[in-house]
């Protein structure tokens, strides 16, 4: 797994919805951060060329595992395949 923290401080900053222009993959759960989506840029101090981009959740929950066991929206909207 991909613990930024195993190299040392890390330098986490929130990235406002604006700020987001790009898609990003979470490295936590594995998917897409969509444009204007606020989220976490996180970057090793000690080598930034590793910086990664968490979804809220999964940064705030990823030591808090369990603990709580709060739902953030697990809303999903699969957008159904095409007919012809
Ligand atoms: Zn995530």
């Amino acid at each position: 797994m991909d613990d930024p923290e195993a190299y040392g401080d890390v330098d986490v900053r929130f990235l406002q919805p604006y700020q987001a222009t790009k898609t990003y993959l979470c490295p936590n759960c594995n998917r897409d951060i969509p444009p204007g989506t606020g989220h976490y840029a996180v970057v090793p101090v000690e080598a930034p060329d590793l910086r990664r981009h968490w979804h809220r959740g999964c940064w705030d929950g990823r030591k808090t595992r369990g603990a709580a066991g709060g739902g953030t929206g697990t809303k999903k909207r699969k957008k159904s395949r095409k007919r012809r």
